[in-house]
């Protein structure tokens, strides 16, 4: 199924940032060094505002996904997001890493994160990213009985959204069982759409990717999915405090200047996505 997308439209793009700033070090990485909380307040600090500049220069509103950690912790970068007119979607309390919690405590940080939203920010999130990309099987459940409505996690189809359906059990021998599928709509990702893994230095990666080797990748995925894959949606994941980096903005600048250079291509929030989905549970 697919989305219906306004009139003239044929693809949406979906340039949603991650702002983690220093919670994934904490929280994913388990470092507290300084100098992996400096790259977060580089994201915070030079990352986030460049990237709302560049977004303004091209006419981009899109959906950030924010850690409340966050918005405690850069409370003016999170306002500036929110002022630009760009929707804020969950994305963990301090980008725990979800597969590891136990059910009480996902709970607890569900409820919690969304609290905080509604205080911090005045609205409560229509949709969730999980840190680090991966769930546990109860986080659709708990998202759909805290009424969020989206999630953008899964990899199960590319372009296309989708409603995901849970492994519920796995024999060996005799192939895998799912459940139902989720309410919960799903706007899937990829590590090979996400500038965080090829372009930031990390343990045991020592070498980054070429910009030139990533920028055609993401050409490369426009094209299928502009070509292939009318009314659905090429989500990119960025981080502020990657794609924010001198020779990485003008990179997503140059992808934004191919992208633009096509007809019929929309920029919508998830939300805005999510409200023209035409699809079933089937
Ligand atoms: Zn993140």
């Amino acid at each position: 199924m697919t989305l219906r997308l306004p009139e003239g439209k044929r693809l949406a793009v979906s340039l949603s940032p991650d702002f983690d700033a220093h919670s994934v070090w904490i929280g994913t990485f388990r470092t507290s060094s300084q100098m992996s909380l400096s790259r977060g307040e580089f994201g915070a600090e030079v990352g986030a505002p460049r990237l709302l500049e560049t977004f303004e220069r091209y006419g981009i509103t899109t959906t950030w996904c924010i850690p409340t950690h966050t918005m405690q912790t850069f409370p003016g970068a999170v306002a500036a997001v929110a002022e630009a007119g760009h929707e804020i979607a969950a994305h963990g309390v301090y980008h725990e890493y979800v597969p590891k919690l136990e059910l009480e405590e996902e709970r607890r940080l569900m409820e919690l994160q969304l609290r905080m939203h509604e205080e911090l920010i005045g609205r409560r999130p229509r949709g969730y990213r999980s840190p680090a990309l991966d769930i546990t099987d109860h986080t659709l459940d708990i998202l759909h009985e805290f009424g969020i409505e989206w999630d953008s996690s899964l990899m199960g189809r590319d372009f296309y959204p989708y409603h995901p359906r849970m492994v519920t059990s796995i024999d060996l021998e005799l192939g895998n069982q799912f459940g139902a599928p989720s309410p919960v709509l799903e706007f899937p990702v990829s590590w090979g759409l996400d500038d965080f893994p090829e372009l930031e230095m990390l343990k045991g990666n020592a070498t980054q990717q070429a910009n030139e080797v990533v920028l055609q990748r993401w050409k490369d995925a426009f094209d299928f999915a502009y070509q292939r894959c009318p009314g659905g949606m090429m989500t990119l994941t960025l981080h502020p405090q990657t794609i924010g980096r001198s020779h990485n903005l003008l990179m997503l600048e140059k992808f934004i200047e191919y992208v633009l250079g096509h007809d019929g291509v929309w920029f919508p929030t998830i939300s805005e996505a999510a409200d023209t989905w035409a699809g079933s549970a089937a």
